[in-house]
């Protein structure tokens, strides 16, 4: 695993979180906006809450920025309640979607306005303040420009600037790039992580777009109808999704379900992702539509013959022609996305999708290895 953090959703580190959510709910009226989440935010992590929208992302946040108190459960920031603490004594610097620039400041009066609240960090006057922050987000020269003379996501970054000026402790970003054009806000996501990863300030970040979500944070939390699906850094959300609704929701995936037929102790050849462990998993043969296709199932998890498997392969380990496990499909729609196509097969009335280099039309056999299939739960018979 080298350096990458714990992957499961436990906080075994012995400092106190420097965000910590303590079985939050938040109501309005009848609806649980936030329905016992309970999350715990490393100090220096980029942490994101994403998922569909209404999920309870955005109230999330403004319950840790305090524009919201809980109905029941704790937040607490390095261990302190902040319970009734209001936004401004909470030391977080927040960054809206609408970067609500005023309009009839320049830029350096914008980002100074974030210190007119609070003293410039380390005895620096305003000045030499506003020139090191317009420096962090590279914008070193805009200081007597009128912020609508910028582009969208330079207005963002000092929308970032204005938040970062009095040298917050916990940075809230909700949706700052949603207003930007697809390319704008695959370069403003990197600028993002710079200025994040050199000031090293933890960052709660929402989004909806899983894309973006995998690219910038250290860890994600999948959040469903008011709770977190699953907490872990993005290459376990995506190679090891907890639940099916993550498996769909965190870039494309095929999910299966069927009963299990036989179980095989023996050796899965290391399939098109590598094998997960030198030990050789058990397979189980599992029937979904009349067809039977083999998982690699590893320990500890649980299989017998009658038990409900759900799993799931990603695209890019259905192949075409290979694998032990095939079946046969016809090609419904294709989507030429340059380096690949993302091509809809329909089997039997189920989409399955892959992702190819060649033109594929009419019937076609697709498979996948039995080490390339997650399992993602298994219920007894
Ligand atoms: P989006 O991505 O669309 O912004 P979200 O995941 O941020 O969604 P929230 O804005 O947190 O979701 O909303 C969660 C749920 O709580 C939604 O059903 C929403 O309608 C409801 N909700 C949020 N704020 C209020 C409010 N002030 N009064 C009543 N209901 C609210």
């Amino acid at each position: 695993m080298g350096s990458e953090p714990d992957p499961s959703s436990d906080f075994t580190d012995s400092a106190a979180p420097a965000v910590e959510l303590d079985g939050v709910i938040k109501r309005y009226g009848d609806t649980a906006a936030v329905d016992d989440v309970s999350l715990r935010v490393r100090e220096g992590e980029f942490f994101t809450l994403v998922g569909p929208s209404g999920c309870g992302k955005t109230t999330t946040l403004r319950l840790i920025a305090g524009f919201e108190e809980p109905t029941a459960g704790a937040i607490r920031f390095s261990g302190e309640s902040v319970a009734g603490v209001p936004p401004e004594d909470r030391d977080v610097g927040v960054v809206f979607q609408n970067y609500a620039l005023f309009p009839h400041m320049t830029v350096g009066e914008n980002v100074g306005y974030g210190l007119n609240f609070a003293e410039p960090p380390e005895g620096m006057s305003r000045g030499e303040r506003i020139a090191e922050l317009l420096d962090l987000v590279d914008l070193p020269d805009a200081a007597d420009r009128d912020p609508e003379s910028l582009s969208g996501g330079q207005q963002q970054r000092i929308a970032m600037a204005r938040a970062l000026a009095p040298g917050p402790d916990l940075l809230l970003l909700d949706e700052p790039m949603s207003a930007l054009d697809a390319q704008l806000r695959e370069r403003l996501r990197v600028q993002v992580r710079r200025i994040q990863s050199e000031l090293g300030i933890t960052t709660v970040y929402v989004t909806h777009d899983q894309e973006e979500a995998l690219a910038i944070s250290d860890r994600v939390a999948v959040m469903r109808d008011g709770t977190p699906e699953q907490v872990a850094p993005p290459r376990t959300v995506y190679r090891e999704p907890a639940t099916r609704f993550v498996a769909e929701f965190v870039g494309d995936n095929n999910a299966f379900a069927g009963r299990v037929g036989d179980v095989e102790e023996g050796a899965a050849e290391g399939g098109a992702g590598g094998g997960e462990s030198d030990d050789a998993p058990r397979i189980a043969g599992v029937d979904v539509g009349g067809e039977t296709l083999r998982v690699a199932v590893d320990e500890p998890t649980d299989v017998a013959p009658g038990d409900r498997l759900t799993f799931c392969v990603r695209p890019e380990y259905l192949r075409i022609d290979e694998g032990e496990s095939r079946v046969r499909a016809t090609v419904a729609s294709a989507e030429f996305l340059g380096e690949t196509t993302r091509v809809t097969l329909d089997w039997g009335g189920r989409d399955l999708v892959v992702r190819t280099r060649d033109p594929l039309s009419g019937e076609v056999v697709v498979g996948f290895d039995p080490a390339d299939a997650h399992v993602i739960s298994v219920d007894g018979a």
